[in-house]
């Protein structure tokens, strides 16, 4: 069968260096799940690192020429190919309540997405690493006070350790993307059970860095504080200058206001 033509509106950037693949491969430390799922597996050129380990390697990958090309040159992923949009799909269809790791050269049309969705599912997804483009691979792994950090930074670092690991040019890439890309890894924290409110934890960061110039007591005014919490000093700070934990210690203190 012929190669797969790159779809741009896919995200489409082939990897064409097997040693970028292996050491993507290698970044599962393989505890803590048996299954593997890898999003956006194109031809294959991480999931045949994926199949030497001993782990389940599933994909799941929207294109359809994709899928049949896959079906053809990896008789090991028989069964384990689903194509479907990551976006759309329930994890569970397949995994059903199981954890397991996720892993990618992933489309960098829809990276954040991808980052929300692995949140979404935290309670079963212990590691989740892969390539996106370098930008988005440091926003996940930025501590507080750079320019980069951000509700990606903050959300995933509440429950994830996060760790940039390597950089790669956009030469190894068919075609080359006009970004420099860059791997990364989360693993999931022991405890990862937040001393506050899930829901107003996030619409607590979301709301502060949508206005990252801005004061607290600016930018969340929308929340409808009391005079007397806002008073408090952290409201003197934008967002970028809080850590994870304050941020957590920012949302009891909303939550004991009685929004
Ligand atoms: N991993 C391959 C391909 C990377 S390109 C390699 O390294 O060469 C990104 C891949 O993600 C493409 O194969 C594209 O078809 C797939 N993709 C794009 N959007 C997707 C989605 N929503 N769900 C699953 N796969 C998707």
């Amino acid at each position: 069968m012929e190669k797969v033509k790159a779809k741009k509106h896919l995200g489409q950037h082939f990897l064409k260096d097997e040693s970028v693949a292996q050491n993507i491969a290698d970044t599962l430390s393989l505890e803590g799940y048996e299954d593997v799922l890898e999003i956006g597996p194109g031809m294959g050129v991480l999931t045949k690192y994926l199949l030497e380990k001993p782990i389940n390697t599933y994909v799941i990958e929207i294109d359809t020429e994709s899928v049949e090309y896959l079906g053809v040159h990896y008789d090991k992923l028989k069964d384990k190919i689903i194509s479907q949009d990551f976006l759309k799909y329930d994890i569970n269809e397949v995994f059903k309540g199981k954890q397991l790791a996720i892993i990618g050269n992933f489309p960098y049309n829809i990276s954040t997405q991808i980052v929300f969705k692995v949140l979404e599912y935290k309670n079963q997804i212990p590691e989740f690493s892969g390539m996106f483009q370098k930008e988005v691979a440091e926003r996940i792994c930025e501590k507080k006070g750079s320019k980069a950090y951000g509700i990606l930074s903050v959300l995933a670092q509440a429950f994830y350790d996060t760790e940039y690991l390597f950089t790669v040019s956009e030469h190894v890439f068919d075609p080359p993307p006009k970004v420099k890309s860059g791997v990364m890894r989360m693993r999931r924290k022991e405890d990862y059970s937040l001393p506050c409110s899930e829901k107003l934890f996030f619409t607590v960061v979301k709301t502060a860095f949508q206005q990252r110039r801005k004061t607290l007591r600016n930018s969340l005014k929308t929340l409808n504080l009391s005079d007397i919490l806002r008073e408090d000093e952290v409201f003197n700070l934008r967002p970028e200058q809080l850590s994870v934990a304050q941020f957590i210690e920012l949302t009891q203190k909303i939550e004991a206001d009685g929004v």
